[in-house]
């Protein structure tokens, strides 16, 4: 374009157009960088300093235009060609004509019906209920993995393939990834239908859904056409040509694959297949349109357990996108929907405000479901009500066995009474779990010894299997149920091989890395070894089905069921296995704490938490015994705990804090990059006595769960930091902290970077640090305190004694700002360091400094 459609003081234009063009930078930073840097604009510190990981793309984006009109007209007029050129290319993309045939249109029209009707109902209410998908789907948050401030909470379905959040432009593969039961198959279910329905994803003319349980069990090889015809909708003419329409129009199709995670191969990129008319095995097929190398263009959105996806994979993605279940209000809405009965809804959603774990418990969708199923169990349990996982699917199980017979009231011995199905169903589930077996043939009910009566309690649902629909194939109503039956299985079956448990909790046969599951297989008896168990390296998500199960089994030999359990087995048995679950729980974390390092000189002694740390931890939790905590953790002897990046939500705090406040000397206590939210906050009270500082960057918190903590840490000696950099806090919650450091005179850090503060916030701050002696580190960087601000707390800090650092960087402070602060640093006998940079102090702030400067003893460095 030669440069003539840019206007003549191109440096000019970044300021006046600087809004739009940040939102059209915000997402190929990386493009015009390399512009910058091949026309010899940009060094490559340029880019680094642009591309600094704490900036959001909006962030970056600004701090791109800076630089390059500080670096003149040359450069600028480079980023406005490249950012013209990148619009001239989307619009051509969108302008694009395409003409299908009538056999294409009939296809379409085919291939949509059939994709409403498998997505209409969600198979957890099949057989109980006639909601729809319509009538139940609640939004839940779906986050991009990456940081990216420009959204704003969660991400709308349309998002997950449109541009927001685009990491690599080359790539077609979104990955929605999220711990089971998050809600990913009712995703793509929501998905599909919106498109089957015309509704949403308009942009796509066919769509393609695909699991990957199903894919398991097609052992043929195909070609793309095959798979796509056989798999999910076969054209009644002219195959040849419809496939070429796809062919020649691969922007105008979409591919979800469900539930990578259980795949029974890894992601591998070993084997190149890139003819989508040459057949090969179906991972194969999978992989390389996963990968590009098939099908180019073709976008595809895959879900997984997070195990699932390693760095082979994450090189080849889009984007990325982490489901993290319901919110707060998610929760509300669900309830309300499941319920008909407005009234049975409100008294469901009092229980769970009364009952705090178990509200942390329904992030996860699935539990939220069981929750609102069991409403009646909930409602009438009084005190009694579920605190753990396992209590909650007890009470599913209870609720199902009287589902089938609702005449009799349940007795205390229910279990008893249903032990054979309990048995039947938690053998299939076992060794569906070891063998990563999710679909269940006859043969393999009939081996496990499942009985019609055995399908009819609801547990097991009919599979719906497109590519075999000739034989009658089933499946648990949902993983994390067959993970229950299966510790169902190991906890009453008294022929249970004795070193079961051991190898289920990894300390007995196992490799460094995880458990193998095909080690653990050889628990069964001789008779019912499965003939399939799975060859090589244990995957990391039978590690996780086995997580689960282990989770389950802890919950199960609880104390608080041992009744419960003697009514089916032995108590000699029982006590065995409950004393071999708290020994395998001891043994794990004591094998933990002795992998910590020794502290460099200096440094305090930290703990990195290994993957497996939460794990047990929630484990410890499931069993609900004190002693045990307690025990454990008197072992434990370190001064900073770090659980950073860990996925760790309410429920692990619930779990955390019912551990952790059994330490014997106070911790730092590190959370930062967490979904903790203020529900996790509630839960983590317990533990706050033994915590010296609590780290909670970008965790979702807002005021409503500061007012709760500081309630309560106000009390506690030991806590004396806080770091709360990137949540969602506002003016509404300074009056607390202001409370905090009146209260507390041996505070020492208070982190607030990032928040939503302005002037009348920095007041309040100033009111509680003009009564404070203690506070060394006040950090208020990226909120918009301003001149008002600076002022308000210059004024508050005039006479004290014990601030080292201040920073108010990027906060909107001009010269009268600065002004007042150059007072403290005349007067302040303690403060070091003062950071002031990204404001809008000029000259005259800066005389101003420079004038205190010579009369300070104390600062060091004024930034
Ligand atoms: P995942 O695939 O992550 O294991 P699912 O999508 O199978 O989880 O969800 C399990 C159950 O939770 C569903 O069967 C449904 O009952 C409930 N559920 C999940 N997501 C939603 C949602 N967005 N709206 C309503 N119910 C949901």
């Amino acid at each position: 374009r030669g440069g003539q459609d840019l206007p003549l003081h191109t440096t000019q234009t970044l300021l006046t157009e600087r809004p739009g063009l940040v939102s059209k930078l915000r997402g190929c930073i990386d493009g015009a960088l390399h512009v910058l840097v091949e026309s010899g604009s940009f060094t490559s510190t340029d880019c680094d300093e642009v591309q600094l990981p704490i900036f959001t793309p909006s962030q970056q984006a600004r701090h791109l235009l800076d630089h390059v009109r500080s670096k003149g007209e040359a450069a600028a007029r480079v980023l406005l060609q490249y950012i013209l050129q990148n619009q001239e290319h989307a619009s051509h993309l969108n302008q694009e004509t395409w003409t299908p045939t009538e056999d294409c249109f009939k296809y379409k029209k085919k291939l949509s019906s059939s994709v409403a009707v498998q997505s209409c109902f969600l198979s957890t209410y099949g057989g109980t209920s006639n909601m729809t998908l319509d009538d139940i789907y609640t939004e839940s948050q779906l986050e991009l993995a990456h940081d990216c401030a420009d959204v704003l909470g969660s991400l709308s379905l349309e998002d997950l393939v449109g541009i927001v959040g685009t990491l690599n432009e080359d790539a077609d593969t979104v990955l929605v990834s999220g711990e089971a039961g998050c809600g990913k198959s009712t995703l793509l279910q929501r998905l599909h239908l919106l498109w089957a329905q015309g509704a949403a994803l308009q942009d796509f003319f066919l769509l393609f859904p695909f699991s990957c349980r199903r894919l398991n069990s097609e052992h043929r090889e195909l070609s793309v056409q095959e798979l796509l015809f056989h798999h999910c909708c076969w054209p009644d003419r002219e195959q040849d040509q419809i496939f070429q329409f796809i062919l020649d129009h691969p922007h105008l199709i979409l591919f979800t694959f469900d539930g990578l995670d259980e795949l029974k191969q890894n992601f591998s990129d070993e084997h190149r297949h890139c003819c989508p008319t040459q057949r090969a095995p179906v991972p194969i097929l999978l992989f390389n349109l996963l990968q590009g190398s098939l099908m180019k263009g073709v976008r595809k959105v895959v879900t997984s357990r997070p195990e699932a996806v390693g760095p082979a994979l994450k090189k080849y993605l889009r984007k990325e996108v982490h489901l993290k279940g319901f919110s707060p209000s998610g929760i509300d809405c669900f309830v309300r929907k499941h319920h008909s009965d407005p009234a049975v809804a409100a008294r469901v959603l009092e229980s769970l405000q009364t009952n705090t774990a178990l509200l942390g418990l329904c992030h996860t969708p699935v539990l939220c479901w069981i929750v609102s199923q069991c409403h009646k169990e909930l409602l009438g349990c009084g005190e009694g009500s579920p605190q753990t996982i396992t209590d909650v699917y007890l009470m599913i199980l209870q609720h199902f066995f009287q589902h089938q017979n609702p005449q009799k009231t349940l007795r205390i011995g229910w279990m008893q009474e249903h032990l054979n199905t309990a048995l039947h169903l938690g053998l299939l589930a076992f060794k569906g779990i070891g063998n990563s077996c999710y679909i269940f043939s006859d043969t393999d009910l009939q081996t496990c010894g499942v009985t019609e009566e055995d399908i009819c309690m609801g547990f097991l649902i009919h599979s719906k299997d497109i590519s075999s629909n000739s034989c009658k194939r089933l499946e648990f109503l949902h993983v994390t149920m067959q993970c229950f039956f299966a510790a169902l299985y190991i906890v009453l079956n008294s022929a249970m091989d004795r070193s079961a448990i051991a190898k289920l909790f990894g300390l007995q046969g196992m490799s460094q890395t995880g458990m193998s599951s095909t080690c653990f297989m050889a628990c069964l008896p001789s008779t019912v070894q499965p003939e399939l168990a799975l060859e090589g390296e244990a995957i990391a998500v039978e590690t996780a089905n086995l997580q689960i199960t282990a989770t389950f089994v802890s919950g199960l030999l609880s104390q608080r069921y041992r009744g419960l359990l003697l009514h089916c087995c032995s108590s000699s048995t029982i006590d065995r296995k409950i004393r071999q679950v708290a020994r395998c729980l001891s043994k794990r974390m004591q094998k933990h704490f002795k992998s910590i390092s020794q502290p460099v000189e200096g440094e305090k002694k930290s703990m990195h938490a290994m993957p497996a740390f939460v794990w047990l931890i929630k484990c410890i939790y499931e069993m609900q015994e004190s002693r045990l905590a307690q025990d454990i953790m008197s072992k434990l002897d370190v001064q900073h705990l770090k659980l950073t990046y860990c996925n760790i939500g309410p429920v692990e705090c619930t779990a955390l804090a019912y551990v952790l406040q059994h330490l014997k000397s106070p911790v730092g206590l590190q959370l930062d990059y967490n979904s903790v939210g203020d529900v996790g906050v509630e839960q983590l009270l317990p533990c706050m006595h033994v915590c010296n500082s609590l780290y909670l960057r970008n965790n979702n918190i807002s005021d409503e769960g500061i007012c709760k903590l500081i309630a309560k840490v106000i009390h506690c000696d030991n806590f004396q930091k806080i770091a709360l950099f990137n949540n969602k806090l506002t003016d509404a919650c300074t009056q607390h902290f202001s409370r905090l450091l009146k209260t507390k005179q041996n505070f020492l850090a208070l982190r607030l970077g990032n928040n939503n503060i302005t002037a009348e916030g920095a007041k309040q701050l100033a009111e509680g640090l003009q009564c404070n002696q203690s506070l060394q580190y006040l950090g208020l960087w990226g909120n918009k305190i301003g001149d008002t601000g600076a002022e308000a707390l210059a004024r508050a800090l005039m006479g004290n004694k014990s601030l080292l650092w201040l920073s108010l960087v990027e906060n909107g402070v001009g010269n009268a700002g600065a002004c007042a602060l150059a007072d403290i640093v005349k007067n302040s006998t303690t403060l070091e360091e003062l950071c002031l940079t990204k404001n809008y102090i000029t000259r005259t702030g800066v005389e101003c400094l420079i004038q205190a400067l010579k009369h300070n003893t104390h600062v060091k460095s004024v930034w």
